[in-house]
């Protein structure tokens, strides 16, 4: 199955992306994660991502549809995939519509002056990128491979700030676009996680 996780920045897509691959054993395709590597390791897609990462802008579509258009021609994306963070912008969804067929786009609806906390809050783990917030989790330290927590520097403040505003304005409109191609579901996003688990798990079992 082809899906996409939308949702706004902080609204657990990470999250439910990883209960959703291990169930329909899909590659889990965050576009966040591939320029975070990048970054790290420097390559020329990390050299021009930083900066528009860095002050909570978007990287420049077309820097964005080459990278996945790539990825998705690699053979594990052959039996469907999890989209998470892309697509953003409306550009995106059409040109993601010319490479493949979406069957279901899951929104995590959540609500946005609530968000600003969690993601301020949100550690994860340099090494393994397991994601904690110290509201439930207050160590520095991962539990699952125990390597340092940090917060990743566009969850400061100013930056969240700036990341919502870019959601609300660029990435919002896709739940409309999605909507009228029928393929969209929404779940409320402000449950406990398991609970919002087992929402996107009825979902993606709906025909
Ligand atoms: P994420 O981890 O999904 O919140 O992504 C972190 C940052 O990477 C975003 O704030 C953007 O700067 C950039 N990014 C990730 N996915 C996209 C995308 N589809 N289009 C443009 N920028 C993106």
């Amino acid at each position: 199955m082809n899906i996409i996780l939308l949702g706004a920045p902080g609204a657990g897509k990470g999250t439910q992306a990883e209960y959703i691959v291990a169930k329909y054993n899909v590659p889990h395709i965050s576009t966040g994660d591939i320029f975070r590597k990048n970054i790290k390791e420097q390559t020329p897609v990390g050299l021009k991502a930083k900066s528009f990462i860095d002050q909570g802008k978007l990287v420049p579509d077309e820097v964005v549809i080459e990278l996945i258009q790539s990825r998705l021609s690699e053979d594990d994306c052959k039996n469907g995939y999890l989209l998470d963070g892309f697509p953003r912008t409306i550009a995106q969804a059409e040109a993601l519509d010319k490479i493949t067929k979406i069957e279901k786009v899951v929104n995590i609806d959540v609500d946005l002056t609530k968000l600003l906390k969690r993601i301020v809050g949100r550690r994860v783990c340099v090494a393994c990128g397991a994601s904690y917030n110290i509201e439930t989790y207050d160590k520095p330290d991962c539990a699952k491979c125990p390597s340092q927590l940090i917060q990743r520097p566009d969850d400061k403040e100013e930056t969240v700030r700036a990341r919502l505003e870019v959601y609300q304005n660029q990435t919002a409109p896709l739940i409309e676009y999605y909507r009228a191609k029928g393929v969209l579901k929404s779940v409320d996003g402000m449950q406990t996680i398991s609970e919002v688990c087992s929402r996107v798990e009825k979902v993606l079992e709906q025909a």
